[in-house]
Formats: C-alpha cells, structure tokens, sequence
C-alpha cells in the first residue's frame, strides 16, 4: 500500500540523522500493509535501515550479565524471521551441541505464531516486531521469555540496553525515545540450555495468538512463565516448589521473587500481574483469562511434573494450536 505522506525514502541506520516526522523501515510488513506508521503516525520520511549491513545471527564470545561466561547469542533487529527459523536447524548453534540448547525450540511455534504467509517471513524483522509492540507479537513473547535484552541506539551517540519484556509499555507502545532504533537483542546462553514449553491459542485455527504462555524449567524445584497475547504487556513470574504458602503477589510480579509452584499461586499471580485483560476482536477478556489460566497449568505441570501442586488435571494435556517438537528428550 501507497504511505502517501511520504516525501523521502533514505537508506539510513544512523538516529544521528533522524528528523521529527522520520520512522524506521524495516520490512514493511507494518508500515506498508497499514499505510502508516501506526506506532507513531503518518511519517514524512522513511528511512530503511535494511543496508545497515548487520550480521543477523552473531555468538558473541563476551560474558554479560546473565550469561554463563563463554557465549551470548545476539541477533539483529534487521533479522528477517526466516533467517531466526533457520537457526532451530542447525546442528551447533555457535559451536554448541543442538541438543544442548533446548531453549531454540521455541523457535519454530513463536515463528508459526505469525498469521503470515514464508512471504512476510521473509520480509518482516524481529526488531521490527518488537517496536510495533503488539501484544500478539511472538518475537516479544520469545525474546521476553529467554530474557533477552534490547541494545538501543540513539540519537545523541550514545546507546542503552533494555529488557525486551521492559520495552514493552502497551500495544504499539514500545519505550523507544524520538530517533531511537533498536540495533540488536542479546539471549544468555543460560536461558537456551533450560527446558522450555509453549502453549498458544487463537479463536480461530492459525488465528492471531489470543493467549501465549512460554515456559522455562529454571532448576528441578523452579519455573519461569511468560505471559504474552492475553495481557497488555509481557508478565513474567517465577515460580518455586520452595517458595512459601505467600501466591508472590506485588513482590513476585516480575521482580524474581517466586510464586509457589501451585495451580491456585499461579492463577492469584498472574491475575494480579495481567491487570486487566486484552479486548479486540481476536478474544473476549474473560476467555483470554480462563485459556491463560489453563496454559500454565499445563506449562507447570509439564516443566514441574510430581513437584508443581494442584495441577493434576493438567497432566498430558495440551490445549491450543501450535506445541513444541522437541529436539531431546
Ligand atoms: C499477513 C500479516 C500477518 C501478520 N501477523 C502478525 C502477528 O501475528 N503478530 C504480530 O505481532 N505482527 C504481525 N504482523 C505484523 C508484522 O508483520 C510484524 O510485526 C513484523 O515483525 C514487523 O516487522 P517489519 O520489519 O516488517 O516492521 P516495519 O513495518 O518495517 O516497521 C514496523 C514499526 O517498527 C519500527 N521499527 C522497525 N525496525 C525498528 C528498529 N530496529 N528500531 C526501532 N524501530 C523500528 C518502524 O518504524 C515501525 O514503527 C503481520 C503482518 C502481516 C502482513
């Protein structure tokens, strides 16, 4: 579609040269499909940040926080989601056995999450995902959920690092300042050796993600669940088979102390944690709920199986559309 506000288009990726009424290209995907900029408004300037010449899939040898010292994985924003997809497939990811890196699993249902055709897959970022901020974007939901941090660069020279899962203020609401532009996510290494689990469900099959729970098995006692799709912005709980009687509730939202490892804890957090639920024509607030409520339980009782309390009707169970294949058992 025609951006017919637009007088310019420059290949550019420097926030030193953005101009008030300037957006980022990426792939288009957003802009051109909704003739605007629905992030910020109509733009008078394009400027495509595809020539930018960015190593899509970097193993970044430095130790930062939260890695385990030896590699972080970094991926660009100007990422494409097919160039993201083929790295489930490779046989070892910056030099590491596969199968020691469970954590890409997701990889291939976050990328099925997309309503979209291999032609936007080729086309759409996962930088470009992430700063349109729409609740049902799966970039968000994989990145927030292996604790992947943005690297940002702005305008003044300087650059700052964000956890995606932070970024993320609303729908279309990323916290990116006037000319900033999301360079790069880096993923510890830590997080892809955890067992992961994913569950997503839509109204309608291969509809856009009503709700979306993904699931890491952080110790044999503990869990992580990250809620996208059915909440504003991401929420991410801990969960722990040692945290006491307490659902975690205010102190547990996101802030790393734990929730009990319990059906009951889980619902009363993420409950407390989501606010209020998402509304659009993709799902009702209160069936988001009840499907959020019944993802974890699955999630928890797949990750956690014998340890997570009060779950048993869970067990086996797999509810929604789209589920991992597992690469190891
Ligand atoms: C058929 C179809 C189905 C889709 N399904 C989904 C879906 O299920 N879920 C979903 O979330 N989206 C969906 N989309 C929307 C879109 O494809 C994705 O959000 C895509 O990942 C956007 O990436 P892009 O590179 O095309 O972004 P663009 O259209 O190039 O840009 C989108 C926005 O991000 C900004 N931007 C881009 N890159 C950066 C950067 N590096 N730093 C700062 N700002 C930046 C732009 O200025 C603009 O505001 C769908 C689109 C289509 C056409």
């Amino acid at each position: 579609m025609d951006v017919t506000s637009v007088d310019e288009v420059l290949m550019c990726a420097d926030p030193g040269e953005w101009r008030p009424g300037d957006s980022w290209l990426a792939g288009g995907t957003v802009i051109f499909s909704y003739g605007t900029d629905i992030t910020r408004g109509a733009p008078s300037r394009l400027l495509d940040i595809t020539g930018a010449g960015w190593e899509h899939i970097r193993w970044v040898p430095e130790p930062v926080e939260g890695s385990d010292g030896r590699m972080t994985l970094e991926i660009a924003a100007t990422c494409r989601i097919a160039d993201l997809r083929a790295l489930a497939d490779e046989d070892a990811p910056g030099g590491i056995p596969r199968a020691e890196l469970p954590g890409l699993d997701l990889i291939p249902p976050a990328c099925d999450s997309f309503v979209a055709s291999w032609k936007i897959w080729h086309m759409s970022t996962v930088g470009g995902n992430v700063a349109t901020a729409l609740p049902a974007g799966p970039m968000i939901s994989l990145l927030t959920a292996w604790d992947a941090t943005a690297l940002i660069l702005r305008p003044d020279g300087t650059s700052r690092r964000m956890r995606v899962a932070d970024l993320i203020a609303g729908p279309t609401r990323a916290r990116l300042g006037d000319g900033e532009l999301i360079r790069s996510f880096r993923v510890p290494v830590r997080s892809l050796r955890d067992r992961p689990a994913f569950r997503r469900i839509s109204l309608t099959e291969r509809g856009r993600s009503a709700a979306l729970v993904i699931g890491r098995r952080t110790s044999e006692r503990s869990a992580r669940l990250t809620v996208t799709a059915s909440t504003f912005r991401p929420v991410v709980l801990d969960f722990s088979a040692d945290a006491g009687t307490d659902t975690g509730v205010g102190a547990g939202v996101g802030a790393g102390s734990a929730v009990r490892a319990d059906a009951g804890a889980w619902r009363t957090a993420i409950d407390a944690a989501s606010g209020r639920w998402y509304d659009d024509i993709h799902g009702d607030p209160a069936w988001r709920r009840r499907m959020t409520h019944r993802l974890g339980d699955e999630i928890l009782a797949e990750l956690l199986p014998g340890i997570a309390t009060g779950v048993d009707d869970a067990i086996g169970r797999i509810t929604g559309d789209l589920r991992i294949e597992r690469s190891a058992s």
